[in-house]
């Protein structure tokens, strides 16, 4: 149903916004993210959709049909040095869909709407367009949000004409939001499944643990006598590894991203120290759990040392977010019949925009399988039989949702 040629060559088209080698330098507000933007509302509007560009820079094709309507689409943004697909794909796809469903006779009476949301990069604030469109903004986000350019956030969308307002998600009765994208994993990959239909994105706890000892002298001071900050660091790093590896679930991940000692140097016991733990599941109590026993650890560890350990959470708590059960059936059924035995339903182990759309209607996702697992970075790919295979497994999926 979909027109493969024309769908890649649009994808191509929006590539060349921003091309540097095989990547795409494409962040939010910049000259050539606005000019793609345009760009895509021309696409919106030739397609016959009711296009517009909102007051924080979301794109939407409307379909003329009243709904309720199916929005489908996900970010146009980069990272500051990105890959070319990375949100890129679900944009293309849903301009595609929409685009098909309005030409077949068979489907023109259905309301397919398709969205390019702004900032999902986080160059600003992460995924700024689909959480205004939400309404999950804190109004604090904005105040001292400031690009890579220098300029903040409010300066950004003066210089670009925009008011700072988004388009919201009860202007309009929408039946559900689908996004596909690239899986930036090796999951698919290794299974040699052609596409994931996504079950929930995982949530993530990020904290920093403080460790407060006694500078000493390290030449001097007994083993017995000293309160070392540094080695109930390592100390509590590694019972928190090897804990977290008997609880673990099928898809937890935890990192010590860093760790440092105060005041670093090789003759002196370090009197304070900190590292900072992070770990992401789908499942909202194992989170829990997870945090319990960092804890109760700690506690331990403070007992057995003499260090005092204090544990502070580093921004936001993710909560993770389930898709919609009947969304997931209908992508499933449809990647049936796309890619037969060669399809999955798995989690997402990154943030996606369709993790806020889904608190405001049925949310779904697809993924198709990235070439080495590669993704924010030039080296990004997926293979064009992949590509057109997701666009069509959405189309399906869409008429199947709204014929329902
Ligand atoms: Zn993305």
């Amino acid at each position: 149903m979909i027109d493969p040629g024309r769908f890649l060559e649009d994808l191509r088209t929006l590539r060349t916004f921003g091309a540097t080698g095989t990547g795409v330098v494409r962040p939010s507000y910049s000259e050539v993210d606005l000019a793609a933007r345009a760009w895509l509302r021309d696409r919106y509007a030739d397609a016959g959709l009711k296009a517009e560009i909102d007051g924080v820079g979301n794109v939407f094709g409307r379909s003329p049909n009243p709904g309720p309507a199916l929005l489908i689409g996900s970010h146009s943004d980069t990272q500051p040095t990105g890959g070319w697909l990375d949100g890129a794909y679900g944009v293309i796809v849903g301009l595609e869909v929409a685009r098909a469903i309005r030409e077949s006779p068979d489907t023109a009476d259905l309301a397919v709407d398709a969205v390019a949301w702004i900032d999902e990069e986080s160059t600003y604030v992460s995924c700024l367009g689909s959480r205004a469109f939400c309404d999950l903004v804190e109004p604090d986000e904005l105040v001292d949000a400031t690009g890579l350019d220098g300029r903040t956030l409010a300066e950004a969308q003066a210089d670009a004409g925009l008011s700072g307002t988004s388009a919201r998600w009860d202007e309009r009765n929408y039946a559900g939001f689908l996004e596909a994208h690239i899986e930036q994993g090796s999951a698919l990959e290794a299974s040699g499944d052609l596409i994931g239909v996504v079950t929930a994105i995982v949530g993530a706890r990020t904290m920093v643990i403080r460790f407060s000892g006694q500078q000493n002298h390290a030449g001097t001071t007994p083993m017995r006598l000293r309160r070392d900050a540094g080695m109930a660091a390592v100390r509590l790093g590694q019972a928190i590894d090897a804990r977290f590896g008997e609880l673990t679930g099928e898809r937890t991940v935890w990192t010590i991203g860093d760790m440092r000692f105060e005041p670093g140097a090789s003759s002196i016991i370090p009197g304070s120290a900190q590292l900072t733990l992070q770990f992401r599941d789908p499942d909202a109590a194992l989170l829990a759990r997870f945090t319990d026993e960092v804890e109760r650890l700690a506690a331990e560890m403070s007992a057995a040392t003499g260090v005092d350990i204090t544990i502070e959470p580093d921004g936001r708590a993710i909560e993770p977010v389930d898709m919609d059960p009947t969304l997931h059936d209908a992508l499933a059924a449809a990647a049936a019949e796309t890619a037969p035995d060669r399809w999955t339903s798995m989690p997402s182990a990154a943030v996606h925009d369709a993790m806020f759309l889904a608190t405001r209607m049925p949310a779904g996702m697809i993924f198709v399988p990235s070439i080495g697992g590669i993704s924010h970075d030039f080296a990004e790919d997926t293979s064009d039989a992949d590509l057109v295979r997701g666009a069509q497994t959405i189309a399906d999926a869409a008429v199947k949702i709204l014929r329902n």
